[in-house]
């Protein structure tokens, strides 16, 4: 049981290349420095760099013996448009965008597995370096796909890592099944007639429509969601009018919604659909729906679990290693990943008294002491699963 004595040694490196990446933070599709960054350090450990795989996105290939098995190793590398509150030398140096998910320590992390892993070449078959852009909703993961990804790049196991705030330092988890939820966003927009606010007899009044609706909205978890299965409905946006005595012709409403099965989506999604078609035309308006599936949920397969779980029980011992943890409702696009490919989202723990800030806070930092431990499970993963 113990860390990879040579990627501990690259300890003070790894650190550099995150808190380059944290300065200068760059938000979906639009990686360009960071993608050469990356570019730039796979070259120079002998990895072959494909280019433009889902717009910034790029794949490193290492190849030892002609064995056709491969693994999968994906970081991400999108910042998010938060302004940053440290004021440590890293702090971004582009206001309004932020390294605020610990994207920065995953791609340093998985380029410090790639160095290691091309000197010391304890494996046979392919690692494909997986570096994705635009996670943070805006589809990073399904334009990889889209552009060939798992024709070009096959591999037969996929492994993703996220740090985990609420995870103490040199902890790992590693469990079966689903591990986060899926995610959409929705808008409502009610037309109804203006009229002055004080002849509501010549007015449909989007703005009771819209307070009736949000009201049903509460229904659809608790009378069509199946009491042992949890979800989310929540309406986070209403807009309506700009006068004290206007009645407006419309009014929106905005949300999110999450469940843990797909199932679960669709059942919700035609919900509000039906919700929003008879409440309006009760009041005789009209209502529209544009309701948007962003993220699947992340179904971790059960023996690339078990592989994931029983390679961070070699690093930090098994006490340190969380089988069973139950999901969360945050969501990540690597689920299409796992639709396509069999593998396993493992969480690291990256808390420890300087890091107690969640993820996507403008006070967030990725903790630099991580990294060894996420470069050391990407290293041992590939040795493990590409074993020579
Ligand atoms: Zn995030
Ligand atoms: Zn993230």
């Amino acid at each position: 049981m113990a860390l990879n004595d040579a990627i501990l040694a690259m300890q003070d490196e790894l650190t550099a290349w995150r808190r380059d990446l944290h300065a200068h933070p760059e938000l979906g599709f639009d990686e360009h420095r960071t993608a050469d960054f990356v570019a730039e350090k796979l070259e120079s450990f002998g990895v072959q760099v494909h280019r433009g795989i889902g717009k910034t996105g790029l794949v490193g290939v290492l190849r030892e013996g002609n064995e056709t098995q491969s693994v999968g190793l994906r970081a991400d590398m999108d910042a998010l448009p938060i302004l940053e509150e440290n004021t440590f030398d890293h702090r971004s140096r582009h206001d309004g965008k932020m390294h605020a998910c610990g994207h920065d320590g995953h791609t340093a992390m998985l380029l410090g597995a790639a160095k290691y892993l091309a000197e010391s070449r304890r494996f046979r078959g392919q690692v494909n370096f997986i570096f994705q852009p635009a996670e943070e909703g805006i589809g990073g993961a399904r334009a990889m796909i889209e552009d060939g990804l798992f024709e070009q790049f096959p591999c037969d196991q996929l492994f993703a890592m996220h740090n985990a705030p609420g995870m103490p330092l040199g902890k790992f988890g590693a469990t079966a099944g689903t591990v986060t939820a899926a995610g959409a966003f929705f808008d409502i927009h009610i037309r109804g007639t203006g009229a002055h606010g004080a002849f509501p007899h010549d007015a449909v009044d989007p703005v009771v429509v819209a307070a009736e609706l949000v009201t049903a909205l509460q229904s659809v978890v608790s009378r069509n969601i199946r009491p042992t299965e949890t979800a989310v409905v929540s309406v986070t946006q209403v807009h309506a009018g700009d006068a004290y005595n206007v009645i407006p012709a419309t009014a929106t409403l905005a949300g999110t919604v999450r469940t843990f099965s797909l199932k679960a989506m669709e059942i919700i999604e035609r919900r509000v659909s039906e919700l929003v078609d008879g409440i309006t035309r009760g009041h005789g308006a009209q209502g529209h729906v544009d309701f948007r599936t962003i993220f699947h949920p992340v179904v971790n397969d059960a023996a690339a679990a078990t592989v994931a779980g029983d390679v961070a029980s070699d690093l930090v011992g098994e006490d340190n290693v969380h089988r069973s943890l139950p999901p969360g409702t945050g969501s990540e696009d690597f689920s299409f990943m796992l639709e396509q490919v069999p593998g396993c989202y493992v969480l690291l723990g990256n808390s420890d008294d300087e890091h107690t800030r969640p993820v996507h806070n403008p006070g967030y930092d990725f903790n630099d002491r991580a990294a060894v431990y996420g470069a050391s499970f990407f290293a041992q993963i590939v040795e493990t699963v590409l074993k020579e």
